[in-house]
């Protein structure tokens, strides 16, 4: 399959049967097996996530947040349902194949960061890079290009602790970034922020999501946040309970423009 990413809007339409969505899944459930019975993390979960799209995943703590988005990138195994991702069922890849779908295709980015303390920002950025054996002054060139993406040009030589908390998640974006993953999966990226640093992260995200044609799956429960993202799936006791549509599916009539039938375009929707 061609990129697709940059394709005119009208192929870029979440239900256009000709381009595999990015993340598809059906029935999808995780259950826990806990002495007092099944934990079920995840239930029936079929929704589809069509390609440049910011999701806002919203649902309270316990919700199945984050054993949604680790299953979505293969580093959980569902007990039901499939997960693909631009038509690669990766729910059925054999655990060698996995490595390097998660290392070329998914970037991850954490509540926590994640990053390595001995390292400097640009060393954090070059970890994905050195894993597939990019060449040397290739990798200098994208560190540096990274850095000033999430602008943190002037800080290539800063270890994490002499960063501002933002600042660090903005490292670990560049490092999501670095091996031009079609999908990033953020799990709660502004739980550590402050609330306006916090939304300058979602507000990156968003520009990243526009500029690099990259999806993103961003788990929050901060609801100011919400009104960044082109739709929302809603998740209570593991089971999709709201969001833009029908099964959290929703309609584009052009990139970043959720049309949801029966509302008129434009009018607020959460
Ligand atoms: P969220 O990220 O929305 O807070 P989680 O996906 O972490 O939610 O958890 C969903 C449910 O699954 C919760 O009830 C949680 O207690 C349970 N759970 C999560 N991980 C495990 C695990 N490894 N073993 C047993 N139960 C778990
Ligand atoms: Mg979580």
């Amino acid at each position: 399959m061609g990129d697709l990413r940059f394709a005119p809007p009208e192929l870029r339409l979440s239900d256009d049967p000709r381009v595999p969505a990015m993340v598809e899944t059906r029935e999808l459930s995780r259950d826990y097996p806990m002495p007092g019975g099944a934990v079920h993390a995840v239930s029936d979960v079929s929704v589809r996530v069509g390609r440049g799209q910011l999701v806002a995943l919203r649902g309270r703590s316990g919700s199945g947040k984050t054993t949604f988005l680790s299953l979505v990138g293969a580093l959980d195994r569902p007990t039901r349902g499939s997960v693909s991702v631009d038509g690669l069922v990766v729910s059925d890849l054999p655990e060698s194949q996995l490595i390097g779908f998660r290392r070329r295709k998914i970037g991850f980015i954490f509540q926590a960061f994640g990053l390595m303390p001995i390292l400097s920002a640009a060393e954090n950025v070059e970890v994905p890079l050195r894993l597939v054996r990019t060449e040397p002054r290739e990798r200098d060139r994208r560190i540096h290009e990274l850095l000033e993406m999430v602008g943190l040009g002037g800080r290539a030589n800063h270890r994490p602790h002499e960063l501002s908390g933002g600042e660090q998640q903005r490292v670990a974006i560049a490092r999501a970034l670095a091996n031009r993953p079609d999908l990033l999966l953020a799990d709660e990226p502004t739980g550590q922020l402050d609330s306006q640093t916090g939304r300058s992260i979602m507000s990156l995200l968003q520009q990243l999501v526009r500029s690099e044609g990259v999806t993103a799956i961003v788990a929050t429960h901060d609801p100011t946040l919400i009104d960044l993202a082109d739709r929302v799936i809603e998740l209570r006791d593991g089971r999709v309970v709201g969001g833009d549509g029908p099964m959290g599916a929703v309609h584009f009539v052009q990139s970043g423009a959720p049309e949801v039938p029966g509302r008129p375009s434009g009018a607020p929707d959460r």
